[in-house]
């Protein structure tokens, strides 16, 4: 079930703060999306390759599909025809197939880098150095465009740990910005928050926030 109050009310927060809304959609019917579609939502995010061709096949062709999960090289020529943004690159290996894939479909693909932050063996990432190295190869990638920063803080209730580790990737994004983006305008997002902590990321910097669960309700097989 979509809570539209909910959805307009953070679309305004949002708005005037500059902040890009993208509603997670992962595990919930084309319906909802197609209710939000309506509301005048345009940018919706999946985790799951499979799922998200399905409804990019089901649905108005003028939403931006972000892809915020784990993606594994093999599948990304799935995706790269029509994905609008990926978020989560988390290897070098990665870059260079979407690269390929980008190439063949004649298209620029834009991406984030996912910045490992957490504390947490679970999430994905990549270390400030690993992100260093990507960042000073970038010519050789001419149909990739990083756009960015994304990241995930702690499962916890520790508020001053979660706010630290989203300082900790604007600060990055900053410097990476001042050091090798200064003429790269395209070079201007921080992906970061989520239903339980997008007010602390938007306070430290964030200007795209993934909502899923505050807008679609909870998911039944979460990830
Ligand atoms: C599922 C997911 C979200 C949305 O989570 P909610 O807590 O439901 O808002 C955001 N970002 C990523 C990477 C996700 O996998």
């Amino acid at each position: 079930m979509v809570n539209l109050k909910v959805w307009e009310k953070l679309r305004n927060q949002f708005t005037a703060k500059k902040v890009t809304l993208i509603a997670v959609s992962k595990t919930k019917p084309a319906s909802d999306i197609q209710e939000l579609y309506n509301a005048g939502q345009r940018d919706f995010g999946e985790n799951y390759v499979q799922e998200l061709t399905e409804k990019y096949a089901a649905l108005p062709k003028d939403i931006n599909w972000h892809f915020i999960g784990h993606l594994q090289s093999n599948k990304a020529k799935y995706i790269a025809p029509f994905v609008h943004l990926i978020h989560g690159i988390d290897n070098a290996r990665l870059l260079q197939e979407i690269d390929k894939q980008a190439a063949k479909n004649n298209r620029v693909i834009d991406v984030l880098l996912q910045y490992y932050i957490a504390r947490e063996e679970t999430k994905y990432g990549m270390s400030m150095a690993e992100i260093t190295e990507v960042v000073k190869h970038k010519a050789d990638l001419p149909n990739i465009r990083i756009c960015g920063l994304m990241g995930m803080a702690s499962n916890t209730d520790d508020m001053a740990q979660v706010r630290g580790e989203f300082r900790s990737l604007d600060s990055f994004f900053v410097l990476l910005k001042m050091e090798y983006f200064v003429d790269h305008p395209e070079f201007s997002k921080c992906s970061m928050g989520m239903s339980g902590d997008y007010e602390i990321a938007i306070e430290q910097g964030s200007n795209m926030v993934r909502i899923g669960s505050l807008l679609f309700g909870g998911r039944t097989y979460a990830k």
